[in-house]
């Protein structure tokens, strides 16, 4: 039985004193025991979200990390092995933010992948396609591409201790959302690639959505028989409306 998981993606926002009220906020929430929970803030908040958040079950990421595991020159960088020594113990690898604006690469995820599983962090795969890409009927090519570049490169043996996130491009911050026929489409195809190497593995493996997930939709999302949560954007600023859709995971 796989416990599903719920994070925030919290991007580029926040200041020390919004940051502040999250934690806050976050400190307020109910959350149910059988979800696991984690927010991804900006770097420069890690520490204050990690101090803030003690004795919350609530785990802290990264939303990237460099491709090299351990400090060194690669100025403007941040190595999995900092993050761990911060307290983080998770790390987002290939948002299509960075897939797109940064043009971060399969070959450069692969590494920056491995060199997180290297110092003990879990990566949080995202793959997904954009709307051009559907509408040409490429979805499971496009995703089937980014997931079997990490286990041609790493092996199946990479997603024992991994989570992969599947974000459709279109859906992320528009308010539209992927159906959940839509997107249990993709998770089984993402489980059914994973199988085909190993059983064992795709059946512990979580695979979270992601892409204008609220409150309203979550619950008919996570119900999904191969949706195990959600990657969660927008929404995870708001620390009520977060905290409800962990609660819809619990249910
Ligand atoms: C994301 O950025 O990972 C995301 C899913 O964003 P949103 O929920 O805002 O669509």
């Amino acid at each position: 039985m796989r416990r599903l998981m719920v994070a925030g993606n919290w991007k580029m926002h926040g200041t020390r004193a919004s940051v502040a009220e999250l934690i806050e906020g976050l400190r307020n929430q109910v959350l149910p025991s059988g979800v696991e929970v984690a927010v991804f803030p900006p770097c420069l908040y890690a520490s204050q979200v990690i101090d803030g958040l003690k004795g919350k079950s609530i785990a802290v990421g990264a939303q990237n990390s460099a491709v090299e595991p351990l400090q060194g020159a690669l100025t403007g960088e941040i190595s999995p092995s900092q993050l761990v020594d911060a307290g983080c113990t998770l790390v987002l690898v290939g948002h299509s933010e960075r897939r797109q604006i940064m043009g971060e690469g399969d070959e450069l995820l692969n590494r920056k992948f491995a060199a997180a599983q290297a110092c003990g962090l879990t990566p949080v795969l995202c793959v997904g396609e954009t709307l051009e890409q559907r509408e040409a009927g490429k979805t499971l090519e496009v995703v089937g591409r980014q997931l079997g570049s990490i286990i041609d490169e790493l092996g199946i043996g990479a997603f024992v201790n991994a989570v992969v996130a599947y974000e459709p491009v279109w859906a992320i911050g528009t308010g539209l959302t992927a159906s959940p026929q839509q997107a249990q489409e993709v998770h089984a195809a993402i489980r059914a690639q994973l199988a085909v190497e190993n059983a064992e593995v795709a059946q512990g493996v979580r695979l979270l959505y992601g892409g204008s997930v609220k409150a309203a939709n979550a619950a008919e999302l996570f119900g999904m028989p191969d949706i195990d949560g959600g990657l969660i954007g927008g929404a995870s600023l708001n620390a009520d409306e977060f905290g409800a859709i962990c609660r819809a995971a619990g249910n």
